[in-house]
């Protein structure tokens, strides 16, 4: 059997970050941040893993990082509490898992997983996901842990505003996402949010939304979305890569920049995504100011970079 060059991109949200608040020594801290889950996830691939464990390995490193919107860094809804969304999705099982609006638990996309692999359903939201969260076993966190000094402020200033907030006023956005190619040529790839400060009605974005924010399967490509998720609900944009891909037989780097650059940035939908496809490196794309991402091309080179 021939083997595949394993491959895998990450990504810590895109948007526009604000260039005064995003010092030198947090440059540095968000880039080391991601490099570190981009070898975790590269160390599983490397190992002879699948695609399916890089991408939840990286994904769950950057939800206990506190400097992203999951996880431990997630934003504050209208309540002053930490609601939050996940999506894995396999190519080599065709299976999906996902969750909406989940508190305490540690690592959401550790759930969403759970929800592919234990049930016999794809998405579970609110109150029900929650008992399932309860049961799971998975940890949980008080709310503590998910307590971050600039996230509060955040929520209070969008409280004032009485203004729902893509994480930062200024539009920075912390969501984070896997994609990962295996030496077996399967394909993965894994999404998770706290979605919007100062949200309110249960609101959900695109990144648990399979086809919206996320999206794979085997041979085709592979993507995970960051940006404002009504826009990426509206424009099915994860699986609109892949329809350019299948249908129109489009190389995935030109199907991914048609998409993000397309109907999409005429509507004012702002963000980007990360794709991989059966063959090549990883495609990084985002039609805004700065997206934080990181990834290792088909020679092993590996790059990070914001802006
Ligand atoms: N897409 C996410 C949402 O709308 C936000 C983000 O990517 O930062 O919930």
């Amino acid at each position: 059997m021939s083997r595949s060059v394993p491959v895998m991109a990450i990504h810590g949200g895109a948007g526009t970050p604000d260039r005064a608040r995003l010092t030198p020594e947090m440059q540095k801290a968000y880039l080391e941040a991601l490099q570190e889950a981009l070898k975790i996830g590269c160390s599983v691939l490397d190992n002879g893993g699948f695609a399916d464990d890089a991408v939840v390995e990286a994904v769950k490193s950057l939800e206990d990082c506190p400097l992203f919107n999951a996880g431990r860094g997630s934003v504050f809804n209208h309540e002053g509490r930490h609601e939050m969304d996940a999506c894995y999705a396999s190519g080599r099982l065709r299976n999906t898992g996902a969750v909406a609006g989940v508190c305490r638990v540690r690592n959401p996309i550790l759930l969403a997983r759970r929800v592919a692999e234990t049930t016999p359903h794809v998405f579970l939201a609110g109150a029900g996901a929650q008992a399932f969260a309860d049961a799971s076993g998975l940890p949980q966190m008080p709310d503590s842990w998910f307590f971050t000094e600039h996230r509060h402020l955040q929520w209070q200033e969008a409280r004032a505003a009485e203004e729902i907030w893509l994480d930062h006023g200024e539009r920075k956005m912390g969501t984070v996402g896997a994609v990962a190619r295996d030496i077996f040529g399967h394909l993965a790839a894994a999404t998770s949010t706290g979605g919007m400060t100062n949200k309110k009605f249960g609101r959900v974005g695109d990144t648990p939304v399979y086809g919206a924010g996320t999206f794979a399967e085997d041979d085709l490509c592979a993507v995970s979305c960051t940006g404002h998720g009504e826009y990426f609900i509206r424009h099915v944009v994860a699986h609109d890569v892949a329809a350019h891909v299948r249908l129109l037989r489009m190389p995935l780097s030109e199907a991914a920049w048609k998409v993000v650059y397309g109907n999409l940035m005429a509507h004012g939908g702002e963000g980007g995504l990360i794709a991989v496809g059966p063959l090549g490196s990883p495609v990084l794309v985002f039609n805004c100011p700065g997206m934080f991402r990181a990834w290792r091309d088909e020679e092993g080179n590996i790059f990070a970079a914001i802006f």
